[in-house]
């Protein structure tokens, strides 16, 4: 199995997130945090107290070289990991990994064994932490394993650290792995992830090799940082509500009179329930070595979020799963329920998952920062313009990357990125490329000029902020920020489209200057690379310009521009986006780089379909459930009461007004809403055979209406029927925390 390796010389978590983030040099006054920091984690520090030096040695040069670990070895770490595991209360080992289910998945096994004579040993031998042996069967496999078996395999991924999860008392040991096929396919989302890691790391290095930044230099990973967007309930809400329990939204429920109108929920103070429920969160994370950092109320009201420092993409996107988890776990214990949906509430801000994304050598360079020195710039206007060029060419898939029943309702949206991928530069960017697109390189590189342009940038702070939120791909100063990232989604998929977009780009840009002064084996003559990138970048940026735009990403004229005028794909749903991932361009793509087989790309395209099917439908059945037995027979009841009003009014010869009207009125729409439940079932029943993205057409041209249409009705209802009478918790009750 070649399952790619990421890591690369020299580069540890640790060390990355110290070189970035100042982390470690804090004083001894933080340190109760630091005490707690991994400590659930089997961190380098444990493995170089526990394991005997050359066993140690020869586990970090698997790390860092991908070097086979032999089984000698293999079984010491795996006595020490069990050891330390037991030490600290674990029972059960399970090796830990992310089907394609979008969750992560876990089967534990007990370090128990009989000895045979009434008594029992614990074991856990070297073959078990490298290698197990799941069923694959119950996991979505998008057509690979109807071809092969259902036997499927995991692996250890070294890289990411071994840590102890704990949950209702149980303490396990978790390992890392990778989730593979009996013959090698990728049946999860990491597997392909380090592919793409290292086939980014590849193109990456050429490009510094012309520029002679290499020395010392064995490998650039691509370094991610998600921030989680989520909303918090009462519990005793959630539990009223089969909509939240079934399908993590609300299906139904009226505007508020109170939403976010005030804007005085965003970033204001955080009420204590919810701060108790963070700070266990975030201390239950801290053991982990999830490196949680900043948190703050969003938007909507209840809603919140929570970021971490930034790290090597794997362990980013194991630790965002982690944090999901950990946020879900820990809600409970405060009364709360953690909502992750994309969108759990109409009419008020839904939930993204900006991943913030950029690329550094192993020895902690970042390769998007622009205030690098003189002829470095030069080197980063490269990997900008691979990126633009890369978003250009391949924004639909990057739009595919996103694509979910759940993210439909933000994308276009008023409030979420929209879904035409455009790039958000910023003035001082856009300037720069202006001058590269003008392409005065021979003068004003000898007179330094545009290094000039470069070096009298103002410097970009770090944490620019979301200065345009409606981009969704944004330039943030030193890293870029893709904003269509639904809330409840893996990262990873996201992360290995853009990891190999642009390590398509950078191989195609590297190849060029390559050509032009002097490949690999042969001296790069200096004299030319200035001038030889000032041409290639300025052939980029016409090419690819289209692309970036600064202005307001939810505006109408826009959206006519960047279709009519410049071409950029606009598919606004999910289900348009589906097709791009097995189209023949991308499976091309995902093959030249050793991401994915053509048979996973085509698994991929297939399982994101099927679950947006099963999506759509548990919702159709949840809404016509909840429909006829719960607001049908408020309503009827209602309509009951009002006639009986008015019997008695008429009895008693009393003026009732217009009740009569009212009442007209009241049974038109309790018909109305009833005659919408039956067209709601009746399309949600059609019979469309095995063509999934048949049905899936089918079910957002028929069945999404008509669920909008029963919930139309339904809050209208709502908003008439008797508050004692109405049977679900309303969007005013729920969306207070107090
Ligand atoms: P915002 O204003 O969007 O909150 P921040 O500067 O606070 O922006 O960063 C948000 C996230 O971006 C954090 O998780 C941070 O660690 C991450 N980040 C910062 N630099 C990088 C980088 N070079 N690569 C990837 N992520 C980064
Ligand atoms: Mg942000």
């Amino acid at each position: 199995m070649n399952n790619g390796h990421a890591v690369v010389d020299g580069l540890s978590i640790a060390e990355l997130t110290k070189r970035h983030a100042g982390l470690g040099q804090s004083s001894a006054a933080t340190s109760r945090v630091d005490q707690v920091f991994g400590a659930d984690v089997f961190s380098e520090r444990v493995m170089q107290q526990r394991l005997p030096r050359d066993v140690f040695k020869r586990l970090q040069r698997t790390i860092q070289h991908a070097e086979p670990l032999d089984h000698d070895s293999a079984d010491v770490i795996a006595a020490a990991m069990k050891d330390w595991a037991i030490e600290h209360g674990a029972t059960h080992y399970t090796h830990w990994f992310q089907p394609l289910t979008g969750l992560t998945a876990e089967k534990h096994d007990a370090f128990l064994t009989p000895d045979g004579h009434g008594g029992a040993i614990t074991e856990f031998s070297g073959s078990s932490l490298v290698q197990g042996e799941p069923d694959a069967s119950s996991f979505p496999s998008g057509g690979i394993r109807a071809t092969f078996e259902a036997r499927g395999y995991t692996a250890w991924d070294c890289t990411s650290p071994v840590f102890l999860n704990r949950n209702g008392g149980s303490v396990t040991l978790c390992i890392p792995t990778a989730f593979v096929s009996w013959t090698g396919e990728a049946l999860d989302h990491k597997t392909p992830l380090l592919r793409s890691m290292d086939a980014l790391s590849e193109q990456a290095m050429r490009i510094l090799r012309i520029f002679g930044t290499d020395m010392g230099v064995s490998g650039v990973v691509c370094t991610a940082g998600p921030e989680q967007e989520y909303f918090l309930i009462d519990r005793e809400h959630y539990f009223k509500r089969p909509d939240l329990m079934a399908c993590d939204r609300t299906l139904f429920g009226a505007r508020p009179p109170k939403g976010q109108q005030l804007e005085d929920h965003y970033f204001g103070s955080i009420p204590s329930r919810v701060l108790a429920f963070m700070q266990e969160a975030e201390r239950e994370l801290y053991r982990l070595g999830v490196p949680v950092k900043t948190r703050h109320n969003e938007v909507a009201p209840c809603q919140f979020e929570v970021a971490p420092l930034f790290e090597m993409a794997n362990i980013a996107c194991d630790h965002q799963m982690l944090a999901m988890e950990t946020l879900k776990r820990v809600a409970p214990r405060h009364g709360l329920q953690c909502i992750l949906h994309e969108k759990p509430f109409a009419g008020i801000n839904g939930s993204g998952k900006h991943l913030n994304w950029s690329m550094a050598t192993n020895t902690g360079v970042n390769l998007l920062d622009p205030r690098d020195e003189t002829h470095t710039n030069m080197q980063f206007l490269v990997f900008l313009c691979a990126v633009i060029r890369a978003v250009d060419l391949h924004a639909d898939l990057l739009r595919a990357s996103v694509a979910s029943a759940n993210n439909d309702h933000r994308l276009g949206a008023n409030e979420a990125p929209p879904a035409i991928m455009s790039i958000f530069l910023g003035d001082m960017l856009t300037d720069i490329i202006e001058q590269v697109e003008a392409g005065k390189p021979k003068k004003t590189m000898k007179a330094g000029k545009l290094d000039l342009g470069a070096r009298t940038l103002p410097s970009i702070p770090r944490h620019t902020g979301d200065r345009n939120r409606t981009s969704p791909f944004a330039f943030t100063g030193n890293k870029f920020e893709f904003r269509a990232v639904g809330s409840s989604q893996s990262v990873a998929w996201p992360a290995t489209v853009l990891n190999t977009i642009v390590a398509e780009s950078l191989d195609h840009l590297a190849t060029l200057l390559e050509k032009s002064v002097g490949g690999p084996g042969k001296a790069v003559d200096t004299k030319r690379l200035q001038p030889a990138v000032a041409s290639l970048l300025q052939k980029t940026v016409r090419q690819h310009k289209r692309v970036i735009f600064n202005g307001d990403g939810y505006d109408a004229a826009w959206h006519q521009e960047a279709e009519k005028k410049r071409g950029l794909a606009n598919l606004r749903s999910s289900v348009d986006a589906f097709p791009v991932i097995g189209s023949k361009k991308a499976i091309d793509l995902f093959r030249a780089y050793r991401v994915f087989t053509k048979v996973e790309t085509e698994s991929r395209e297939h399982i994101l379909v099927e679950k947006y099917i099963k999506q759509v439908m548990i919702e159709a059945e949840t809404a016509v459930l909840m429909a006829r037995t719960l607001m049908l027979p408020a309503a009827l009841r209602q309509q009951a009461e009002l006639a009986e009003v008015v019997a008695a009014c008429e009895a008693a010869d009393a003026d009732v007004g217009d009740l009569r009207g009212d009442i007209e009125r009241f049974i038109d729409l309790v018909n109305r809403f009833r005659k919408a439940i039956d067209s709601l079932e009746k399309a949600s029943e059609a019979d469309l055979g095995h063509d999934v993205l048949k049905h899936a057409r089918h079910l957002k041209a028929r069945v999404v209406p008509a669920m909008a249409d029963v919930r139309e009705l339904a809050d209208r209802l709502e908003q008439r029927v008797s508050a004692d009478l109405w049977p679900l918790p309303t969007y005013r009750e729920m969306l207070v925390i107090r």
